[in-house]
């Protein structure tokens, strides 16, 4: 069997690893660097970078150039979350036919799995490179906060690229195994996990080789392009102030902004005050305008405050849910580059009341965890004998009346199975709708669609006769399963399926074909 990589597909940065002598090894990409940015662009002679390559002419090219798309994947265009996204980024998105978000490009559109599928491309021909020969398995990461649309969606670009996903991992769970294995350590620990778009809490347990994670908590909409975001308008409405201008009309000037408002987050981390500088920035009739300004770290710090403070009662709840103390909590993990904030530290340090470990790269842990992943699964890791995860959402069904009644608890283990028996509200009822939601809210319209399905030739009979069991099953990659079957005919019931998102199979195959046709894993960050 040929190697098996970990990947860490990341918002901002996705990072590949693998399993050498038991140990987790980071797979250096083409330029030789541990971390790749998330980015796919395309110049105008239909040139398709990806990578850094893509990164470096963003600020030239900022309405072909797609970043940030792990924001987008398994999303409804009419979410708040994209009408947000909107408003932010510089290229343009528009309503897929089926009413996922797509994105713009000329007068073509790409899905996001179309566009992860390419980074992914890259990522392998990177491990192709570095091995001297295919690879063809890969285990995965996502946030724990990741519903099924998005773990599907993910899961989906993998296939479109030519990988067939041996598990998908839940990022911060990927984090407690790469750091468990390097220190052996036993106890509870918390795995706060702060990326460029996403921030996830998760508890679990360690013991003599059994992770068993207790609860996980989380926003999938927190990261850190929010603290960029904050410079970036920090120095909009200074400028507008200065000049008039709004440098948000234009899309060239905002990337320049975006560019710099990151590189300034970065260096505040490690100095009190930072430089600001964009000559040109605009030009407006004959004037020049120039940007230069100084950030200090307490200016930034009381900026971003309230964005730190957010991710403090999901970690309460993470708590609550695992039934644990926060004084009771004995490795506090950091994982995600925004971690390296250092507010993030002071504030994550006092609500534990412990120091938070900093022996592993918060930007290598996720893919390194895959990689462990990996070996857990084809043997090779031996002194870890157990891996139990759970699903951060409730699952349940519509009932009478926008009524709910939930099925599967959020923070259960998986993989998980629970049947419940329904029955029909009507005399001779012969068809049953049956509609899956993600939530805990107390009435169906308050919780998040994830299905339809019908049930058909049902036998005439008096209401509340029929019984018809609802079976809920999430496997290991949290991918949830609905099925219904009509107990007096049994077997051959025809379930109509009406999926709410997604890609179809024959789409993904339809894509899967056309990149390989491409020949991206030839041309690599080229191609
Ligand atoms: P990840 O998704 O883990 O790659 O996290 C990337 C995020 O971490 C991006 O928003 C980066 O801007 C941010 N980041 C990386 N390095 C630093 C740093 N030194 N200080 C603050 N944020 C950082």
């Amino acid at each position: 069997m040929g190697h098996v990589i970990g990947i860490d597909l990341g918002t901002t940065y996705s990072c590949i690893a693998y399993l050498e002598g038991g140990k987790p090894v980071v797979i250096p990409n083409l330029e030789g660097l541990p971390t790749t940015p998330s980015v796919v662009s395309f110049t105008a002679s239909g040139e398709r970078l990806v990578g850094t390559l893509a990164w470096r002419q963003a600020a030239t090219n900022p309405a072909n150039t797609f970043y940030a798309v792990k924001r987008l994947i398994g999303q409804k265009f009419a979410s708040a979350e994209i009408q947000e996204a909107l408003t932010k980024l510089p290229y343009g998105l528009k309503e897929a036919p089926n009413g996922d978000v797509a994105v713009v490009l000329g007068d073509k559109t790409l899905s996001p799995p179309e566009i992860s599928a390419m980074v992914l491309g890259y990522l392998k021909t990177c491990a192709e490179s570095f091995f001297g020969e295919p690879v063809t398995q890969a285990v995965i990461t996502v946030p724990a906060h990741f519903n099924d649309a998005q773990r599907q969606a993910t899961k989906d670009a993998a296939t479109i690229c030519g990988l067939e996903v041996q598990r998908v991992v839940n990022e911060p769970t990927a984090a407690g195994l790469a750091y468990g294995l390097d220190t052996k350590k036993n106890g509870l620990a918390a795995v706060y996990d702060l990326g460029g778009g996403t921030f996830d809490i998760t508890v679990l347990e360690a013991s003599d080789g059994v992770f068993n994670v207790l609860a996980t908590n989380g926003d999938s909409y927190l990261g850190g392009e929010d603290f960029d975001n904050r410079i970036l308008e920090w120095l909009v409405t200074s400028f507008k102030a200065e000049t008039r201008i709004d440098l948000r009309a234009d899309k060239l000037a905002l990337q320049r902004l975006k560019e710099a408002a990151e590189k300034a987050k970065r260096e505040l981390s490690f100095t009190a005050e930072t430089e600001i500088n964009l000559p040109f920035i605009i030009s407006d009739k004959a004037k020049s305008n120039h940007i230069r300004k100084t950030l200090s770290r307490s200016t930034f710090e009381a900026m971003t405050a309230d964005l730190v403070e957010r991710t403090l009662p999901h970690i309460e709840r993470a708590l609550d849910d695992a039934k644990v103390a926060a004084d009771r909590i004995d490795h506090v993990i950091l994982v995600g580059g925004q971690t390296r904030m250092p507010l993030v530290k002071e504030r994550v340090t006092k609500f534990f009341g412990c120091k938070p470990e900093e022996k592993v790269d918060p930007d290598q842990i996720v893919a390194m965890g895959a990689a462990i992943q990996s070996g857990i699964l084809d043997g090779q890791v031996r002194d870890l004998v157990l891996l139990l995860d759970v699903t951060p959402f409730a699952l349940g069904i519509e009932t009478e009346n926008d009524g709910y009644e939930m099925i599967i608890e959020r923070n259960t283990t998986i993989p998980t199975r629970k049947v419940k028996a329904f029955t029909t509200v009507e005399h001779n009822q012969r068809r049953v709708r049956i509609h899956v939601l993600q939530g805990e809210g107390f009435l169906a319209s308050l919780n998040k669609s994830l299905a339809v399905f019908e049930l058909v030739g049902i036998e005439p009979a008096p209401a509340g006769v029929p019984q018809i069991d609802v079976t809920f099953e999430i496997n290991a990659d949290g991918l949830v399963r609905v099925s219904a079957k009509d107990k007096e005919t049994g077997l051959g019931q025809k379930v109509e399926v009406r999926p709410s998102s997604g890609l179809s199979e024959a789409e993904v195959e339809e894509l899967r074909r056309k990149q390989s046709g491409l020949g991206m894993a030839a041309k690599g960050a080229n191609g």
